[in-house]
């Protein structure tokens, strides 16, 4: 499973951080709203994407972060152990409904 991750680099210090990873569609579209509004991102629901951040540097200052853009990375598709067995069993359930019928 592919999921683009967005990076930022710290002008202070340059160290590169990412955020957490999205669809690699969404990133797209992400990206070509933040080159044409500024800002991105699921309002509803907090994932809000914006072209600077704020990076705590190791020697205690605080740094500003630049969008760099954002990379694809293969993940595994199971992360979070409780969840990934609830959308298992679930997909067993629906393969279950469609074999039956
Ligand atoms: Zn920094």
């Amino acid at each position: 499973m592919k999921e683009a991750q967005f990076e930022y680099k710290c002008r202070r210090c340059g160290k590169v951080t990412r955020n957490p990873s999205c669809r690699v569609d969404l990133a797209q579209y992400y990206m070509v709203c933040l080159a044409v509004d500024g800002q991105a991102g699921d309002w509803q629901h907090g994932g809000i994407i914006r072209r600077h951040d704020i990076h705590n540097c190791k020697d205690g200052g605080t740094g500003l972060s630049d969008l760099l853009g954002c990379r694809v990375v293969e993940t595994e598709p199971v992360r979070r152990p409780k969840l990934a067995r609830k959308e298992n069993e679930e997909l067993k359930l629906r393969s279950e409904r469609s074999e039956r019928r």
